[in-house]
């Protein structure tokens, strides 16, 4: 078995200088920023040399970048870690290039490794890290995946054997378990826990002995008129410096009344304020040529949040473009499923479901979508930015050649200068340190797929009409049978919840998580009226404090509580990432200078270990404790 690593240099983001910004353009000087190998990427390499073990014979492992010469350094590094061959891809005509883009030209970058270092040979995997931590759209593996026809395995963080080895993604509420069957493939790597190290000998020969390789367009065999500009289905048109999602007030407060009181506040505020109600009324279409899609998906019996929050966002603009709402969703048959896709407002929905005995995969799925939108020929089609939304998306704008932004947090339809209307979508990069305004070329499909949590739902209107058509698709493509574990299902971190208490590696011991942090999760039990969850930050996970699907952040969850306490947690992007959409949020920390705090609506600088078991007692104590 072979292997290739995709590795991606990237900005070190964990502390962005001021000096790194260019105010005037509103751009970040990227060269300013320190840069090193894709964390994710590393972990993927990891991961190769831990399955190679499980098929005999020697195994190849190159390592593939594209990037500026200047990343010939982490290919280096990488041989250093263990990669027999590496090849960095490098021409300035690619500067730029869009996650299409790059697909593309990492697809002819494989097929030359596969001739030239694997001797043809197809029984091989490419691993990436799941997302690069600058762009952070996890859409070129799958986009790559496409383009060779392979299946994607995704989000990986372990592996178990049952006669042939077994991949683990968890997911919000499962399991998912993956045989390795098929090859070639593409896996996707989590937070998977073993680690590489360069070796200083092995850095030195590969130096010397310029074991890695520089390709360009010629030596890929590619049309010399190829440029990023031409390839790429996206354009970035405005850049500009992180702004909160929720605007934190950053109040420091001194005493435990103070905060017993600021916690009972600010869930009464939230929990009793009225939202208004919206609903997509039943209107006459205008025009049913170009309609706008979504992508829908369910779980036990009902659409997921994620879902009702984008079937509503795409009602919205499709009123704004005056056209219709087409809903494509896998599901057999489920006509509870399909009617409240209907009383949510939309027009139509294509449910696509497979014939008896069909395994189900990504490239059956996107395949399928891919047919409908060549079909339907929409202007806009969003998907949820779920992991198996994610992968539909990507792979579906690949094969339609359109353009695709991942994680949008905003969607506007604006008149460009032509005067037709277009939709602008907004997304955090960088570690959600910068916001951008993308906008689609070279494609009149405009594809989105949108973060949960940012969109507010319709309400259903029961009785609205709409159109439910049944599409049967036939397995034509090697599909890969995926069980779901759902003995995870009654211990997991729900998305919305009333209060979560979240640690980080502050905590001293387990010992402390026992006899300090859970009586103060009881103690507001007694108050909100549910045993809040104990969840933290991925320190927390490593130390054996939560499991690992309590994790909150980029690589674990994206919670939306009513309050989010955060104890002995120093607030990295990566953990504030999983926060930006919770109500108050509120920190204790001894150390003043903490990232968390900027991130906090109150902050309290103090041991946990005493002001938690105080704030415990004030709980405990009060006469009028059971309010729920
Ligand atoms: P630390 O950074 O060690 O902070 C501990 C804090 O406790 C300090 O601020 C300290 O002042 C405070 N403290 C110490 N003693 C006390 C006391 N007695 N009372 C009160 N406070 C005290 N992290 C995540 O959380 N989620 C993710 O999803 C995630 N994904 C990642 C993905 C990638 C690709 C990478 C590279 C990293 C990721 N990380 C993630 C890790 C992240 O970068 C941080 O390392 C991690 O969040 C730090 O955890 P922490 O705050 O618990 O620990």
């Amino acid at each position: 078995m072979n292997f290739i690593i995709l590795a991606k240099e990237v900005p070190d983001i964990t502390f962005i200088n001021p000096l790194s910004w260019d105010h005037e353009k509103g751009v970040l000087k990227r060269g300013k920023l320190p840069s090193r190998i894709n964390p994710l990427d590393i972990k993927a390499l990891a991961f190769a040399k831990d399955i190679s073990s499980y098929y005999p014979g020697k195994s190849v492992i190159a390592a593939l970048s594209m990037g500026p010469e200047k990343c010939i350094n982490s290919l280096y590094r990488l041989s250093a870690m263990g990669c027999d061959r590496a090849v960095l891809v490098s021409d300035n005509r690619l500067g730029g290039a869009d996650t299409y883009a790059t697909s593309y030209i990492l697809s002819h970058s494989i097929l030359k490794i596969i001739n030239n270092f694997f001797s043809g040979n197809s029984e091989f995997m490419i691993v990436s890290g799941m997302h690069s931590s600058d762009g952070d759209t996890a859409q070129v593996p799958p986009q790559l995946a496409q383009a060779l026809g392979i299946p994607v395995i995704s989000n990986v963080s372990g592996i178990t054997q049952n006669n042939t080895p077994e991949l683990l993604s968890y997911e919000q509420d499962f399991c998912r378990i993956t045989p390795l069957v098929k090859f070639p493939c593409l896996v996707t790597v989590s937070d998977y826990s073993a680690v590489v190290y360069p070796s200083f000998k092995k850095m030195r020969m590969a130096e010397l002995n310029k074991t890695v390789e520089k390709w360009d367009i010629e030596i890929l065999g590619l049309k010399n008129n190829i440029t990023s500009r031409l390839l790429s289905r996206t354009s970035v048109k405005k850049i500009y410096q992180k702004q909160n999602d929720i605007p934190r007030k950053k109040i420091e407060i001194s005493s435990t009344e103070e905060l017993k009181s600021i916690i009972e506040k600010s869930f009464l505020e939230i929990k009793e304020s009225v939202q208004p109600i919206e609903i997509r009324k039943q209107t006459e279409i205008k025009s049913d040529r170009y309609p706008v899609c979504v992508f829908a998906e369910a779980e036990n019996n009902s659409l997921t949040s994620l879902t009702r929050q984008i079937v509503s966002e795409a009602g919205r603009i499709a009123d704004k473009l005056e056209s219709s709402l087409t809903a494509v969703i896998c599901s057999n048959r489920n006509e509870n499923i399909l009617n409240q896709l209907i009383n949510l407002g939309c027009d139509r929905v294509l449910n696509i479901y497979p014939e008896p005995d069909c395994l189900y995969s990504d490239i059956l799925i996107s395949d399928a979508v891919s047919k409908i939108a060549e079909k339907r020929n929409p202007s806009v089609f969003l998907f949820p930015a779920s992991p198996e939304g994610r992968i539909v998306a990507s792979r579906t704008a690949y094969s339609l050649k359109a353009g695709l932004t991942a994680d949008c947090t905003a969607l506007k339809i604006v008149n460009d200068n032509e005067n037709k209307k277009i939709m602008v979508q907004t997304r955090p990069a960088l570690g959600g340190n910068i916001t951008a305004d993308i906008v689609t070329v070279n494609s009149f499909l405009q594809m989105a797929t949108v973060r949960a949590g940012v969109f507010s739902e319709f309400m259903p209107l029961s009785g609205r009409e709409g159109i439910i058509e049944h599409i049967e698709i036939k397995n034509n493509f090697p599909g890969i049978h995926v069980r779901k574990d759902y003995s995870a299902l009654l211990n997991y971190l729900p998305e919305k919840n009333d209060i979560i208490v979240s640690i980080g590696a502050g905590i001293k011991s387990r010992k402390d998580v026992e006899k300090i942090i859970k009586p103060f999760a009881f103690s507001l039990k007694l108050f909100s009226g549910t045993l809040p969850p104990i969840a933290g930050s991925r320190k927390a996970v490593e130390k054996g404090y939560v499991e690992r699907n309590f994790q909150v952040g980029q690589t674990g969850k994206s919670v939306s509580p009513v309050i989010y306490i955060s104890i002995g947690i120093s607030g990295a992007v990566q953990h504030i990432a999983g926060i930006k959409n919770a109500g108050t949020v509120i920190s204790i920390n001894t150390d003043r200078s903490a990232p968390v705090f900027e991130n906090s609506d109150y902050f309290i600088i103090a041991d946990y270990s005493k002001i938690v078991p105080e704030i415990t007692q004030l709980f405990m104590k009060d006469p009028d404790a059971v309010y729920a």
